[in-house]
């Protein structure tokens, strides 16, 4: 089968195209011919060698794909083959209390695939029967391809943690980024007051489309002071910041008193000072957030496509997977990247 895949973890620029056998299923799995996989910023810490964790090499990597199921294992009940399915990108142990609770993302082995296994940059993909779920009616393979971690790490933050409740005012940073446009959709769900944060002017109007009611440029206005100003000094209920070091301390800042922090992904750096009284003074609650649940997962899937949508920027071949990574680092896109294999 043909794959992207990389030896080396020397970022997207040691990405190569090869032939791969086909992975062998067992009883309890399912292969899947995927057809487009959608890029998470996961995937570049991943061949940065930044996870910590050792990752096997030569290694297909990407965690969010959708395709066809190309044969299942013996014990296969939930999906035939020919089904068109999206692979919830979360893999667990299946037996331990967390898991059996439900809070899969919460078990001891949990970690997202194509980090320890070969990912959805190949033609062909093995993943466990429990991860894939069929793709809505009306919904594309690439739009599917967009779901997993960024939907369900935003339904998680807002819905599952948060709390949000309808007209709760939200703060979002990055509002151009794929999880920022899934945070804006689903807080609209809610009908929250939104404002988020874009770092190019022409992100803005594509923002306010999406639902969005305030909309600052980060790099011109100081966000902490615009957001005092839209909320009449009152702040947010919630506040999510996927930022991570250089924003999270000014993140805390908006959070009105009782309000939810929410922090996960932190592109900018992890290492960060806080002030506790900020904390503690204000009571806020914080969050860490590691994806979701495949209970959450199967439930947001019903939304598709009424009312929530993928918003997809562009859509790369296979051959110039390498382009679509530079793009996502050049943060010159709104929505996410997809690439068809
Ligand atoms: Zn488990």
């Amino acid at each position: 089968m043909r794959a992207a895949y990389y030896d080396k973890l020397e970022g997207y620029k040691a990405i190569k195209l090869g032939d791969f056998p086909i992975p062998e299923i067992n009883e309890e799995e399912v292969l899947v011919n995927v057809k487009a996989f959608s890029l998470n910023h996961l995937d570049v810490w991943v061949m940065e060698g930044k996870y910590p964790m050792e990752i096997p090499l030569p290694h297909i990597f990407a965690s969010d794909g959708a395709g066809i199921v190309a044969k299942v294992g013996k014990n296969v009940k939930n999906v035939k083959e020919g089904d068109r399915v999206v692979i919830f990108s979360g893999l667990s142990c299946g037996v331990c209390e967390k898991c059996l609770s439900g809070k899969d993302n919460e078990c001891n082995s949990f970690r997202p695939l194509g980090v320890l296994e070969n990912g959805v940059s190949a033609e062909f993909v093995k993943v466990p029967a429990v991860n894939v779920f069929k793709i809505p009616e009306n919904l594309s393979f690439e739009e599917a391809a967009c779901i997993p971690i960024t939907y369900i790490t935003s339904w998680h933050s807002l819905v599952t943690r948060a709390g949000i409740t309808q007209g709760d005012t939200v703060f979002i940073h990055g509002g151009g980024s794929g999880v920022g446009t899934a945070l804006i959709q689903i807080a609209k769900l809610y009908n929250a007051t939104v404002i988020t944060t874009v770092g190019d002017d022409w992100k803005v109007d594509r923002c306010k489309q999406l639902g969005a009611d305030f909309v600052i440029n980060y790099k011109k206005e100081d966000f902490v002071e615009k957001v005092k100003d839209y909320t009449d000094g009152q702040l947010c209920d919630i506040v999510v910041d996927h930022i991570g070091a250089e924003t999270f301390p000014k993140s805390l800042s908006c959070a009105k008193r009782g309000g939810k922090v929410i922090t996960f992904g932190s592109t900018t750096g992890a290492d960060t000072q806080v002030n506790l009284r900020y904390i503690f003074g204000k009571n806020l609650t914080i969050h860490g957030v590691y994806m979701g649940t495949k209970g959450e997962f199967a439930k947001i899937l019903k939304l598709f496509p009424d009312k929530l949508k993928p918003v997809i920027d562009s859509v790369f071949d296979l051959n110039d997977v390498q382009k679509a990574y530079e793009k996502l680092l050049s943060r010159q896109f709104f929505g996410k990247i997809v690439v068809k294999v």
